[in-house]
């Protein structure tokens, strides 16, 4: 007798549904569960409720009679309901609260995860070898170019080197506005869409959900067929200027070259072979720059790739990593996506962008959220929940190394060698948010003081004990004692609090 097969909300693509050793029955039966209690348990952003519950009903119309597709309270519940105490097969889920729930089910059988190029164990065995302490990521992913010969000529990098960041962390254009990037694909609603709007609307009506954000028109695809126009589109249209201004920041343009993959990527309707197949094909046609293509490859078979890895080596306690002691509460205006209350362009205006569409670019997401957050000294913890209900593409998985590690620092450095944090100058460098700004972001106190020069003195100050021992910020924090006005400039944190800035 076929086994049935549970899917996940987050395994939806064709390759999830695979027969074979290590894969479901061929034809298996199709198990989906919509569990409530998801949604009650956090305010997650509209947007991202609506986008999730958009693809897996999506992928339940493709599947037809082939799925039983139950709406039930938890996933416990839904199981039961959907094939009572016969037996499951499932692949292994995206995060450890789920893993230990399908581990712990009576007749459920997990099959390897899928979605990712490394199986644990590889990525176990190379870790251990290398220390298993002080991991970097260049070096991962230079072991995963190698051993999936990804962008390879031979054993010599394609393009004759490994990294090509220095091409690709350049300024916006001068005086430019937009980046001119043709423009990303963009789905069309349709009667699913209908459907989940009204359901989230009902259930915000009642009072037993309650989100954050606005669900304007869905910007990120929710099935295979949108996700693989948009790919195709990316790679055809806009891979080839994606490197150099990787890291630059347009007030009017939030999307720049970025791909907008991510949610596709985690909802599992992209394969992250696919994607790195298809820009490494551009590059061999000579229809995209080398550095452009690496840079785009190094996002996913590099970073995507490590954080999961790391998630999962780390362990469980990593989620409690506090190695900054910070324990500030979000204030409500962060909380609220509030951006109408904040001065600070930078900061108003990426914050716009999330409450607005659930998404921006990973430099307003490290070097602006992530940044004012560490230096405020907001609990760790809090701020990685926070980043998760607010994202479309957030899962616990890609949370926790991102913000507990790479965001916040609150690991101490096991995930990356020093806090990512900056002033003004280099938000003034990488963007376009200072000219019409109230703040100055040379000035660090008093009048017109910005809150990313201040806030970062301040922060090399609290932790300055453990900062001069790091080699890459002892002569920042040495800055400090050239500093005659430090005294007004930490009173005036102390009094702006964590008020907005
Ligand atoms: P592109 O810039 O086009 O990059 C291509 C792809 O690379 C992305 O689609 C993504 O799949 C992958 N990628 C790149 N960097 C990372 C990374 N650090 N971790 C995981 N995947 C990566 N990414 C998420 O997918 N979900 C998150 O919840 C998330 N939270 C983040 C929080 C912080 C504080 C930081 C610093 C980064 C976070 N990222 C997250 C990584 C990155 O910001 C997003 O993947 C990216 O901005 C998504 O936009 P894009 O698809 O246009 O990416």
């Amino acid at each position: 007798m076929t086994t049935a097969h549970w899917l996940f909300g987050d395994q939806l693509g064709p390759h999830f549904l695979a027969p074979g050793q290590e894969g479901p029955d061929r034809d298996a039966p199709v198990v989906m569960i919509e569990a409530r209690s998801v949604f009650r348990r956090r305010r997650f952003h509209r947007a991202k409720a609506h986008l999730v519950l958009s693809a897996m009903r999506h992928r339940a119309a493709e599947l037809g009679d082939r799925v039983r597709y139950v709406k039930a309270e938890t996933y416990r519940e839904g199981v039961r309901e959907a094939v009572g105490s016969s037996p499951l097969t499932v692949h292994h889920p995206t995060s450890r609260a789920a893993l230990g729930l399908v581990r712990a089910m009576d007749g459920v059988r997990v099959l390897p995860a899928l979605g990712f190029l490394v199986p644990h164990d590889d990525f176990r065995a190379w870790a251990d070898g290398h220390g298993g302490v002080r991991l970097r990521q260049e070096t991962f992913y230079r072991w995963v170019r190698r051993s999936h010969e990804l962008l390879m000529n031979g054993e010599e990098p394609a393009g004759g080197r490994w990294n090509h960041d220095h091409d690709n962390r350049e300024a916006p254009p001068a005086g430019a506005r937009t980046l001119g990037a043709p423009a990303p694909y963009r789905p069309h609603e349709d009667d699913v869409d209908e459907e989940v709007r009204h359901d989230l609307d009902r259930w915000e009506r009642s009072g037993e959900v309650s989100f954050v954000g606005r669900d304007g028109p869905r910007r990120f695809p929710a099935s295979r067929r949108e996700a693989r126009s948009a790919l195709r589109r990316f790679v055809g249209h806009r891979l080839a200027g994606f490197g150099p201004h990787e890291d630059a920041m347009l007030a009017d343009d939030p999307v720049l070259s970025h791909s907008l993959l991510s949610s596709s990527l985690n909802l599992g309707l992209l394969d992250p072979a696919e994607c790195v197949g298809l820009a490494e094909d551009a590059w061999r046609r000579g229809d995209a720059p080398v550095n452009s293509v690496e840079g785009f490859v190094r996002q996913i078979a590099g970073w995507r790739e490590y954080v999961w890895q790391l998630y999962w080596y780390f362990g469980e306690d990593y989620r409690r990593s506090n190695a900054l002691g910070h324990h500030a509460p979000l204030p409500d205006w962060f909380l609220d996506l509030d951006a109408d209350a904040v001065t600070a362009r930078c900061l108003s205006t990426v914050l716009a962008q999330v409450r607005d569409t659930g998404w921006t670019h990973h430099i307003p997401r490290l070097m602006l959220l992530g940044s004012h957050a560490l230096q405020r000294g907001w609990d760790p913890a809090a701020v990685t929940d926070w980043f998760h209900r607010c994202f479309v593409d957030g899962y616990d998985w890609v949370m926790l190394p991102n913000v507990v590690g790479m965001s916040q620092y609150a690991d101490g450095g096991r995930m990356t060698t020093k806090p990512y944090t900056s002033g003004g100058a280099y938000v003034n460098r990488m963007s376009d948010f200072c000219g019409p700004c109230a703040y100055r972001p040379s000035v660090r106190a008093g009048a017109g003081a910005c809150p990313f020069t201040a806030g970062y003195w301040a922060f090399l100050h609290r932790h300055r004990a453990r900062l001069e021992r790091n080699p890459r910020m002892s002569q920042a924090v040495r800055g400090l004692d050239r500093l005659t006005d430090l005294d007004d400039l930490l009173e005036q944190e102390r009094r702006r609090g964590n008020g907005p800035p």
